[in-house]
Order: structure tokens, then sequence, then C-alpha cells
């Protein structure tokens, strides 16, 4: 109990620390543990410049997706966490969490949104599209029998989501799949691991191609997609 804790001799202590030129930054009392100053989660920086996806995505669809809807996923969450267990764990641990939980459904919705838009952005560069690297494509052809399929099953997936939601190519054990989630599910919550992934919400792609999902994905799909980073997401 703190009454019981002798207390420190504060002249003697005083002056010691003054003879070592650090009474400033020193003799102030001990300041008593207090919640974290930092909010829990931080919103990552985005890989490349606003305008980088430009005409395929232009800097004003980056702009909105990036600073208002991807920042409003990342406060929407800090504030629902503050002050529960959720605010210790990684956002993979929050994920994982919440969606066990029938309570905490804004949770998991803020928290899988935050690490699908993470994820979408590293998903896409500029000037990708192309062929993928060499292991990552022979898993493609193993598992659709060529590139251009794969991408037609993820165009397909996109397109054929009702609403807003994701079309993910991800690794089901050994092998290779495309899937589609709705809203802010994730594979993660599946035990799937995500490579790369296509946001269909409308914000998405809205301002650019208003009701024309089809021309997005397609300009994504041929444009932009970071095949690197999908080879680099395969587990051994
Ligand atoms: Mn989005």
């Amino acid at each position: 109990m703190s009454n019981q804790t002798p207390q420190p001799d504060c002249g003697r202590r005083s002056f010691l620390l003054a003879a070592a030129g650090t009474l400033t930054a020193l003799a102030l009392p001990a300041v008593p543990a207090i919640a974290r100053a930092s909010p829990a989660q931080t919103l990552p920086p985005l890989p490349y410049a606003l305008d980088a996806l430009a005409p395929a995505i232009s800097a004003q669809t980056l702009g909105f997706h990036y600073g208002k809807h991807h920042k409003a996923y990342l406060d929407n969450l800090n504030k629902l966490i503050a002050g529960r267990d959720y605010a210790d764990l990684a956002l993979e641990d929050i994920i994982a969490r919440s969606a066990r939980q029938a309570g905490d459904a804004a949770v998991f919705n803020n928290a899988a949104q935050l690490w699908n838009h993470t994820f979408y952005w590293r998903s896409l560069r500029p000037r990708g599209g192309g062929a993928p690297p060499q292991a990552l494509r022979e898993k493609i052809e193993a598992a659709f029998g060529s590139v251009d399929a794969c991408k037609q099953q993820l165009a397909g997936a996109a397109l054929s989501q009702f609403g807003s939601g994701w079309a993910w190519l991800a690794q089901d054990g050994d092998q290779l799949r495309v899937v589609k989630t709705g809203n802010a599910d994730t594979p993660l919550t599946a035990g799937l691991t995500p490579l790369l992934t296509v946001d269909v919400w409308e914000h998405a792609y809205y301002l650019d191609y208003q009701n024309r999902r089809a021309d997005y994905v397609g300009a994504v799909l041929d444009k932009l997609i970071n095949w690197e980073f999908a080879q680099q997401n395969l587990k051994a």
C-alpha cells in the first residue's frame, strides 16, 4: 500500500540530482501509470502517391478512399476499443476475437475494414498487372489452368459480389482459390491466407467509373494488380 512506501528525502535527492546537473529532468515526482496517450491502432502510410495509380484510379478517388473511408474505420475502431482488452491486441487478433463475439460486430467491422484496406493498397501498384513472378505463376497455373483464367475468376467474383464487398485470391492449404466476401468480411476468419484483394465497395470506383464496376475491375487486374505482393504472401 502506498502509505507504507518509504518517502524519498526530497531535499537530499534534489541536491544530489542538482549536483549531477540533471535537476530539471529528473527531480520531478514519478508519474503514475496512466492510459496510453497514443491511439491503439494507426493508419499505415499509403505505399505510393495519391496520383500514382491514375488514370485507372484517380487521385480524387484515392484521396477520399484512403483519407476519409480508411481513416474513418481507424477512428471508429480506436473509439470502440478504448479502455477495453482489445486495445492491447494486434489488429489480426482483434479481428479473430471480435469475429467470435456476437456483441462486437462493430469492432469486427471496423477492424476488418482497417486491415482489408491496408491489404488492398498493397495489392495494387503503379504499372502493375502483367505476368506474375514464377513461383506464383506456377501455383496459379496449377489451380486455374492459366493466369488469364485466374483473372477471369477474380473478375467474376468481383462482379457477382452483390452489394459491397471484396474479391480475393487466397491460399487454402497448398491450393489457390478465388473467394468473395461481403461488407467487411475477410478470408482470415475462414483460415485462408489472403494473397491479394480487390475492393468492390462503390466508394472504390464510383467517382471514376460510376456504375461500371466491370471497367474498374478490368483496369485493376490489367494495370494495377501487384503480383509480387501476392507472391510474398504465399505460405510455404
Ligand atoms: Mn473501400
